[in-house]
């Protein structure tokens, strides 16, 4: 990516933002860089640009930023956290130390796993920031891992898999977590990805098809009623996802209903429920299959109304209902807060909804058998499986 890209990207995203200290950050850490390579034999300096990148493309703040374009610095070259100190501030000096220190661990037997999953959190609830830019810098080193060794890989794939992906998702960062999943997913299971993606082939290709016709439908629909929509358009499931779903549904994709949905974003949740009556009126829905998460939102904060019906074709669609400002919480999560950053009254609601990231660092405190915090951890926020990898590399299920 070149220095002209990413600052568009910067200013496109953050017209406010303080590009004089970014330009700072950039050329500071493309010094320190100089000269490196990352495994690929690209230039090491590629990896800070697109972390950077895909911060402001969460529309996070300029400090945030910043310590994405350093994040490597102390770790990997000649300059200290010191000097990004003297030269950057405090702030930006402890975002990038959090990076650093949340990298050092390495998942190696059971003590050292547990070890780095209260760092994430104890990190997390000092500044929530740190985890985000966690976040992008593993983004960009999964998208680049086919240039490292098989071992290596299938740990980071793995440790991406099952503590990542699902932090990003009790973060309701939707949208990062089916990035980390779908680009882990290969890694971790080859041969059930290879067989997902024939068997959803042809099945993905004729429902996405139907939903182009669909999709007109729904928009007539909404304009003959007079409903101010946002938008309407496709989704497709996110591969791990639907692999996770189809082993729950004895691999019968004729189970599976959101292979394919439609998204009609509306302004309010009033719109949400008149598009939701009016779309019932042309579409029988099937029983049992209207879930309202306006009204009961999941866990995680995620809002909006799904729904599945028999379309006038006798097709069956799943349509998701929301508005916007449920769209952008369900996509960016915890990140969609910093928008909002000097609304005082958001920040504090912030603060309330993840207290939860608190208590956990806290507990880590109090607890100091390792088994119980394992335990609270677990249902808390992983609902799934724990791996634990031992220090020769294998994996262990944990029960
Ligand atoms: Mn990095």
């Amino acid at each position: 990516m070149k220095k002209e890209e990413l600052f568009e990207c910067f200013s496109e995203q953050r017209p406010n933002a303080d590009m004089a200290m970014l330009e700072r950050a950039y050329a500071f850490a493309e010094k320190a860089h100089d000269g490196q390579l990352r495994a690929s034999g690209a230039p090491y300096f590629d990896h800070p640009k697109a972390t950077a990148y895909k911060l402001a493309q969460l529309r996070m703040d300029d400090s945030t930023i910043a310590a994405g374009l350093l994040h490597d610095v102390p770790e990997d070259t000649s300059y200290s956290l010191k000097e990004i100190k003297k030269e950057f501030g405090a702030e930006i000096a402890f975002l990038v130390e959090g990076v650093t220190k949340l990298g050092q661990v390495k998942y190696r037997g059971k003590e050292r796993y547990l070890e780095n999953l209260r760092r994430m959190f104890v990190a997390m609830a000092k500044d929530i920031r740190v985890i985000l830019i966690k976040f992008a810098d593993r983004t960009h080193n999964l998208e680049t891992l086919s240039a490292l060794p098989e071992n290596k890989q299938r740990r980071i794939a793995l440790e991406s898999l099952e503590i990542y992906a699902p932090i990003a998702n009790r973060l309701g960062m939707g949208d990062i977590k089916g990035q980390i999943e779908d680009l882990a997913f290969p890694y971790i299971y080859p041969e059930e990805y290879k067989w997902l993606l024939k068997k959803i082939s042809d099945s993905r290709r004729e429902k996405e098809r139907y939903l182009r016709k669909f999709k007109k439908e729904v928009v007539e629909i909404l304009q003959d009623h007079h409903i101010e929509y946002v938008s309407v358009h496709g989704r497709a499931k996110h591969l791990y996802s639907l692999y996770k779903k189809l082993i729950r549904h004895d691999r019968d994709l004729t189970k599976i209903y959101d292979l394919v949905a439609l998204r009609v974003i509306v302004e309010d949740v009033a719109g949400c429920y008149e598009t939701l009556g009016i779309v019932h009126k042309f579409c029988t829905p099937l029983k049992g299959r209207i879930k309202d998460y306006i009204a009961q939102p999941k866990p995680n904060g995620y809002k909006s109304l799904h729904t599945t019906v028999f379309t006038a074709d006798g097709e069956i669609i799943e349509l998701q209902i929301r508005s916007s400002e449920m769209h952008e919480e369900a996509e960016y999560g915890i990140a969609a807060h910093w928008h909002y950053k000097e609304n005082a009254m958001s920040k504090k609601l912030t603060k309330e909804k993840y207290a939860w990231v608190e208590q956990l660092a806290k507990l880590q405190k109090e607890i100091k058998d390792e088994e119980q915090y394992l335990d609270s951890l677990k249902i808390d926020i992983f609902q799934t499986r724990i791996f634990v990898f031992t220090p020769r590399g294998d994996v262990i299920d944990l029960p």
